[in-house]
C-alpha cells in the first residue's frame, strides 16, 4: 500500500472540539445555547442509532440536542404541524427530519416546508439553489465534510479533474456543486455511464457515493489520485460475519492512489462533526452574531 490513509475519523473530532469551543462563546454572547432539534419517524434500527448520535453528539459540543420521536403511524399533517412549532421556535437553530421518512409521508413535502435558515441538513431546494448559484445557505454534510478532507489534503483543488461517482441529491450533486465552486473540472458519472472506468482513469480526484460494495477498482485510479470513499455496505464473508465496505475496493486502490479514505473511519464520522457546524453556523447568523464560517 503506497498512499497515505486519510483519517476523517481524527479530522472529524479535531472539528467537534472546534465546534464545541465556539459553541461554548456562542452560549456566552448569546445567553443561550445553539439548539437542534431532531426527529425521527418510527423505528428503523439504523435511524434510531444515527438519531442517539446526533443526540450525543450535541451535547458534547455544547449544542442542546432534542429530538422528537413519533409512532411510525404518524401522518403527513402532524409531522407538517410539528415542523411549523419548529420553524416558529426561537430556542431551534437547526432542524433535522431523518430520512428516510415512513411511506404515507411525501419527503419533499416536508422538507420543503422546513424554513431553508434552519435546514441544517442543506436538503430544501432553497439550499440546493443557493449552492449552486454561489450564495451562502447550508450545504448537505456528508459532501462538505468529503469537501474539508480534500482541501486539508490538497489545498487549492483549482484546475483539477474530478469525477463525482453518483448522482442523488443528498451526495453525488452536492458534491459536484462545491466541487465546481472550487474549480474543478467536474464530472457527474452514474448507472448509466457508458465507461465508468475510462472516466475514474483520467481524474485527479474520485468521490464514489454508490452505495455498490467495491465498485470502483484499483486499476481504474490514476496514479496519485486522491480518492473519497462515501459508501457505507455491510457485505457478508464466507465464514458468515460480516463487515462494512466502502463503494472502491480499498486494498487494490491504495496501491495506486495518493490517498485515500478508509470505510469505516474515513467520510462517516465527517457527517455528524458537519451538522454540528452548520448548526452553529444557523446559530450566529439568526443572532446576528459575527463568525467566520471559513475557519469552523
Ligand atoms: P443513492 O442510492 O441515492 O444514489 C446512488 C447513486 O449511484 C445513483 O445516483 C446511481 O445513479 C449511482 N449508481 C448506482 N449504480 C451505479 C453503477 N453501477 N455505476 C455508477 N453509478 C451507479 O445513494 P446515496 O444516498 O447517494 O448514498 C451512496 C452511498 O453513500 C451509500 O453506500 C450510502 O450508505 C453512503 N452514504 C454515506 C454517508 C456517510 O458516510 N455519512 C452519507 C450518505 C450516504
Amino acid at each position: 500500500m503506497s498512499a497515505t490513509i486519510i483519517d476523517g475519523k481524527a479530522f472529524a473530532a479535531s472539528l467537534r472540539e472546534r465546534v464545541g469551543a465556539v459553541a461554548a462563546d456562542f452560549a456566552r454572547a448569546a445567553g443561550r445555547q445553539a439548539g437542534l432539534t431532531v426527529v425521527l419517524v418510527g423505528e428503523d434500527a439504523a435511524s434510531s442509532v444515527y438519531v442517539r448520535s446526533k443526540e450525543r453528539a450535541s451535547i458534547a459540543a455544547n449544542i442542546a440536542g432534542t429530538v422528537h420521536r413519533l409512532p411510525a403511524t404518524t401522518t403527513q399533517d402532524e409531522l407538517l404541524a410539528l415542523v411549523a412549532t419548529l420553524n416558529a421556535d426561537p430556542a431551534v437553530d437547526g432542524i433535522l427530519v431523518q430520512l428516510p421518512l415512513p411511506k404515507q409521508i411525501d419527503s419533499h413535502a416536508i422538507i420543503a416546508a422546513i424554513d431553508p435558515d434552519k435546514d441544517v441538513d442543506g436538503f430544501h431546494p432553497v439550499n440546493a439553489g443557493r449552492l449552486a448559484s454561489g450564495l451562502p445557505g447550508f450545504v448537505p454534510c456528508t459532501p462538505l465534510g468529503c469537501l474539508m478532507l480534500l482541501k486539508d489534503r490538497l489545498g487549492s483543488l483549482s484546475g483539477l479533474e474530478a469525477v463525482v461517482v453518483g448522482r442523488s441529491n443528498i451526495v453525488g450533486k452536492p458534491m459536484a456543486q462545491l466541487l465546481l465552486a472550487e474549480s474543478c473540472t467536474v464530472t457527474i458519472a452514474h448507472s448509466r455511464t457508458r465507461d465508468l472506468a475510462a472516466t475514474v482513469g483520467r481524474s485527479d480526484i474520485v468521490v464514489a457515493a454508490v452505495g455498490v460494495p467495491e465498485l470502483v477498482r484499483g486499476a481504474w485510479i490514476k496514479p496519485g489520485a486522491t480518492v473519497i470513499d462515501v459508501g457505507i455496505n455491510r457485505v457478508t464473508l464466507a465464514d458468515g460475519t460480516s463487515k462494512l465496505v466502502g463503494d472502491v475496493a480499498f486494498e487494490e486502490a491504495a496501491d495506486v492512489a495518493g490517498a485515500i479514505t478508509p470505510v469505516p473511519g474515513g467520510v462517516g464520522p465527517m457527517t455528524i462533526a458537519v451538522l454540528l457546524r452548520n448548526t452553529l453556523v444557523s446559530a450566529y447568523r439568526r443572532e446576528g452574531l459575527a463568525l467566520d464560517e471559513s475557519a469552523l
